[in-house]
């Protein structure tokens, strides 16, 4: 998601925007003047330096509900929810209220607390698809843990993965596939050795026969399977669910691991993710974004039985200084309150719905070439013909031309969209019909702008 596998163009300034002048951003261009000296690119993220749209980043100042302000006062209806975490909106009060409460109390003693159980009952009690979980600080750290659990586990070293999923920034899986259907990893990311991109194969989506294949060329030494269920950091690959099931099969079969790596998924699609989505039972299932409420959290959970090989019960080491920090509880606990109340997900899905179907019924009137794909509250406009994508190849890069286009004409119309195409879209439960008819007609106003010639 951090950028790494997008194409850049490097050196664009802003060009004069069609009908509507640029937004002013004297205040973030010189935050960011000075804040490259301080960090590469000017960030903390690679993806956040605007290198795929036009114009240097926007510095935030506060956000609240759906809307977000920058430095220099413009606001914006937010669809980036901070990548993912914000479910709830910005500046949710019971997050919010209950977060200072538990920082009046200190903010970390590297030692069991009652809200670290609070947490994991409130998930456990509402997710028949894991019996334990470990908290950890980020989705990168989950599934780096999941990953060793399922080779301590299996006892085998490889790992599979698809093209077009991304799962943090892991030594071994930041990896992409080289010119073949089922290929050893090439690295996307100078630093990674060889050798470890060499434990890691690399098959396409939405392709079963090449997941057989890799399992036929390396019997018996295939630890798990990792996929992104809803696959939603290189665009939004919807895979079949004969094809999630078929990767279940397999697994079952080869005596290998299922991963689920439900960082963005997970509470995101439902209280129970994708495999509550879909009804597919893995063998472990990582979390992020959402599960904090907008504080560093992540978790990874599995069967009581695979998870009793996890430090201190069993060999695999895992462990963390902040690991269930009460703060980040508070807030997980705070947010996923809110999302374990009944008909949460089904008003915001078609809410969702909806915004999505009107953006395809507007551009296909138009006959410009956009599909607008959508699970739960995640949305995607992919800048193509093609009825479905699902896989990375399907993704057109110069399509990428139009999106920088459309993204300063959203950013100039009070519109803050991730700053790639390759990024998806989130609602909140704090976009309300208004925000959305408001966006909806910034987003056409762009979208014939972008397809004006
Ligand atoms: C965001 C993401 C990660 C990495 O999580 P961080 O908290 O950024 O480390 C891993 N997997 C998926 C599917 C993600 O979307």
């Amino acid at each position: 998601m951090f950028g790494l596998f997008k194409k850049s163009s490097e050196g664009d300034q802003a060009v004069a925007t069609v009908g509507k002048p640029d937004i002013s951003r004297e205040k973030s261009a010189e935050l960011y003047e000075k804040s490259k000296t301080y960090f590469p690119g000017g960030v903390n993220s690679p993806v956040r330096a605007f290198k795929s749209v036009y114009g240097t980043p926007l510095f935030i100042e506060k956000g609240d509900g759906p809307y977000l302000w920058d430095v220099d006062g413009n606001k914006f209806v937010d669809f980036c929810a901070s990548w993912g975490p914000l479910i709830l909106g910005h500046n949710n009060a019971k997050i919010r209220e209950k977060v200072a409460e538990t920082a009046l109390k200190g903010m970390t003693f590297g030692a069991p607390t009652a809200i670290e159980n609070e947490l994991a009952e409130l998930i456990l009690k509402n997710n028949k698809y894991i019996q334990k979980l470990r908290f950890v600080s980020s989705g990168t750290e989950a599934v780096m843990s999941a990953i060793r659990l399922a080779r301590g586990y299996t006892k085998r070293d490889k790992i599979l993965k698809f093209e077009g999923c991304y799962h943090g920034h892991i030594d071994s899986l930041l990896v992409k596939a080289g010119s073949g259907l089922v290929t050893f990893g090439e690295t996307t990311s100078a630093g990674v050795p060889e050798s470890f991109a060499k434990e890691t194969i690399v098959v396409p989506l939405n392709n079963i026969d090449a997941v057989k294949q890799a399992f036929a060329e390396h019997k018996d030494q295939i630890a798990a399977i990792i996929i992104e269920p809803v696959p939603a950091n290189n665009g939004l690959l919807l895979q079949e669910p004969e094809f999630l099931q078929a990767l279940r099969d397999i697994t079952t079969k080869e005596k290998a691991l299922l991963i689920f790596d439900e960082v963005i998924s997970g509470f995101r699609i439902g209280f129970e993710g994708a495999a509550g989505y879909y009804q597919i039972q893995p063998d472990i299932i990582t979390y992020g974004k959402i599960i904090g409420g907008g504080m560093p959290v992540g978790a990874y959970g599995s069967s009581v039985e695979i998870m009793s090989n996890v430090s201190p019960e069993g060999p695999v080491y895992q462990a963390g200084t902040l690991s269930g920090n009460p703060i980040a509880m508070a807030a997980g606990i705070a947010q996923l309150t809110e999302l374990s109340r009944s008909g949460f997900y089904k008003e915001l899905n078609n809410k969702t719905h909806e915004f999505a179907e009107s953006i395809q019924r507007f551009a296909s009137a138009r006959n410009y070439k956009i599909r607008v794909q959508q699970i739960g509250s995640i949305f995607w406009i992919a800048f193509t013909d093609l009825e479905k994508i699902q896989s990375a190849e399907q993704i057109d890069p110069t399509s990428m031309e139009k999106f920088k286009i459309f993204h300063r004409e959203c950013l100039n119309r009070g519109i803050y969209f991730g700053p790639s195409g390759y990024e998806v879209g989130f609602i909140s439960s704090a976009h309300t019909k208004i925000d959305l008819e408001v966006a909806k007609r910034a987003i056409f106003e762009a979208l014939d702008l972008a397809f004006k010639k």
